[in-house]
Order: structure tokens, then sequence, then C-alpha cells
């Protein structure tokens, strides 16, 4: 619990081992050694709403879907029988609210704010009642421009600090933050529990300390690395904490209200939490709707 198993825990759910189901490092484990790939990195090579998102909007748009931003689910309206009769979405940036109705419905909202949207009747569902125990873990995000280079590593690193997680140095790693000269980290700060709702000042000199301990030579002597500026990102309720027992309560793709589906990395799929979780949550509730 202080070498491998740390690094892992914090990189895959933000939490220490002690805290964390064997269930999470044991499949990630498993699917690091049976999957060719199982175990590579990679890293976009620019920011997520250029690189990830939008050739996704391209994607559906070319095939005739349409994307709507800023069209946020305000409400599950039910007909007679509890199944939807319509999406109350609300308005927003001058925008009218509207109810938009559909043959099938999906939620890929994440779990903490899709359980503040179920609708009365569905509350006393056992598959809904489970999802009171999936509750998002605070996590911590640092972006660190330095005055100079820190690593030559083009990876990404798994720490063992009592404070930090995994991180990267941007301008090796990702071209879009290329530097020859200067390091940008991005680092996970983990477990943020106790450090959510500090200032962000305080959570940049903690951060400090700890990478003194993992950059000596740049950060002791006579003329030590500075930070020229920072970004401090803080989402307290981010991937639902999996702690022991709480995968029995991950809800299928499929529900029992006839019309109505569920995504999102926290439904029942093979790769945790994550980015390919939710990938393939997504595929399953594809499958799920045409085949009902
Ligand atoms: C700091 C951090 C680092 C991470 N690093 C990695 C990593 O390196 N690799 C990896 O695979 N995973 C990583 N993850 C996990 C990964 O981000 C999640 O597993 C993934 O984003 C889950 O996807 P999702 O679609 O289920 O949920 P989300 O990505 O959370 O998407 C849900 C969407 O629903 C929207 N929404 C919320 N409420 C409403 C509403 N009322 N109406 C309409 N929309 C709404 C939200 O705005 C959001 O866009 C990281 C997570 C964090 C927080």
């Amino acid at each position: 619990n202080d070498e491998v198993f740390l690094a892992m825990s914090k990189a895959l759910n933000f939490i220490d081992p002690d805290e964390i189901s064997a269930t999470v490092v044991l499949t990630a484990l498993n699917r690091f050694l049976q999957e060719k790939n199982g175990s590579k990195m990679a890293f976009l090579d620019g920011a997520p709403p250029e690189r990830l998102c939008q050739p996704v909007v391209d994607y559906v748009e070319n095939l005739g879907g349409e994307v709507h931003l800023d069209s946020p689910l305000r409400e599950i309206k039910l007909n007679e029988d509890g199944s939807v009769a319509a999406f109350h979405i609300g308005g927003v940036k001058g925008k009218d609210s509207f109810d938009l109705t559909a043959d099938a419905y999906v939620s890929a909202l994440p779990v903490d704010p899709f359980k503040l949207l179920l609708p009365e009747p569905w509350k006393q569902m056992e598959v809904f009642q489970k999802l009171d125990g999936l509750r998002g873990v605070p996590v911590i995000n640092l972006h660190l421009w330095f005055d100079r280079k820190l690593t030559d590593i083009d990876h990404l690193l798994f720490s063992r600090s009592p404070l930090l997680s995994v991180y990267a140095d941007m301008s090796i790693t990702c071209k879009e933050y290329e530097d020859p000269d200067k390091s940008m980290l991005e680092l996970v700060f983990a477990p943020a529990k106790d450090w959510i709702g500090r200032p962000d000042e305080e959570i940049i000199e903690a951060t400090m300390g700890e990478l003194n301990k993992l950059f000596p030579t740049h950060f002791g002597g006579d003329n030590p690395a500075t930070l020229r500026k920072y970004k401090v990102v803080k989402t307290p309720l981010s991937v639902y904490k999996t702690t022991p027992g709480c995968q029995q309560l991950r809800p299928d793709q499929t529900t029992p209200i006839k019309n109505f589906f569920l995504a999102g990395d926290y439904t029942m799929q093979r790769y945790l939490a994550s980015m390919e979780g939710a990938v393939l949550s997504g595929k399953l509730c594809a499958g799920a709707v045409s085949q009902s």
C-alpha cells in the first residue's frame, strides 16, 4: 500500500488504497496484462474542446444528427404509466426552455446531477435507489507553468506522494503546449477531500512542497526553478467513488422504464470510471436502444 497500489489507486480513483475497492485495482491490472494495448498511454495533442469534443460533434452532424449546447436537462416529465413523456430543457443564455419529445430518452449525466433529476415515482425503484450509494469523489487538477525544463520524460508519470497523483510535462507530451525550454506540468492533486475547500494559494504551496521532493535538483540550490503562472481546477464531485461493494450498485444501460436508458462511466461496463468506460457505456446504450 505504499508503492504500486498507492500510485494505482490514486490514479484510478483519486483515493488512497485503504479506501478503494480491490475490484478496481485488480480489474485494471487484469486489463493491463490481458489486452495488447491495455497499458498504452496517450495524450490529446491539444485542448479537449477542439481535439476531442469537436470531432465527435462533426461525426454526429455528418450522419444527420444534431448537437445542442447550453441546453441543460431540467426535468424528466412522465406519462401516467411512469414512462418518459418529455425531457424539459432549460433556457440558458437567453434561449427559451422547451419540452423535447422522442421515441427513446438517454441520460448521459454524471450520477450526482442525475440523482437530483429523478422523478418522484422512480425514486422507489431499486435500480434508482441503489444510486444513493454512488457519489462523485473530489479531485483537483493543477496546471503549472515553470521558467525552465524540469524533466525530459515524454510520458504520464505516477506519483506516490501523499498529495499528488498522476502528472505529465505537457510541454513534451502535448503538441499544443510544446516548449523546448520551459515545463508546463499538469498534475492531479489527490486525495482532495481535505483540500477542495481551501484557497488556491494553499494548494499551490503544498504542491510546490511536494515538487521540491520530486525534483530536488531544480528547486534546491542558488537558482531554484520558479512558477510563472498557475491554474487550479476543483471538481468537488468527479467520477464515482469506487469503495468496496459499489460494483453491485451500478445500473445497467437499460432501466425498468421502457423508453429510458442510461449511459456514462458509472453505468455497468468493463472499463471502470474512465473515458474508455464512458465510450463503451455509450455503445452499450446505443445497442440497448436499437434493440428496444
Ligand atoms: C481530474 C480528472 C482526470 C481524469 N483523467 C482521466 C484520464 O487520464 N483517463 C481517463 O480515461 N479518464 C480520466 N478521468 C475520468 C473521465 O474524465 C471520466 O471517466 C469521463 O469523463 C466520464 O464520462 P461521462 O460521459 O460518463 O461523464 P462526463 O464526462 O462527466 O460527462 C457528463 C456531461 O453531462 C453534462 N451535464 C451535467 N448535468 C447536465 C444537465 N442537467 N443537462 C445536460 N448535461 C448535463 C456535464 O456538463 C458533462 O459534460 C479523469 C477525471 C478527472 C476529474
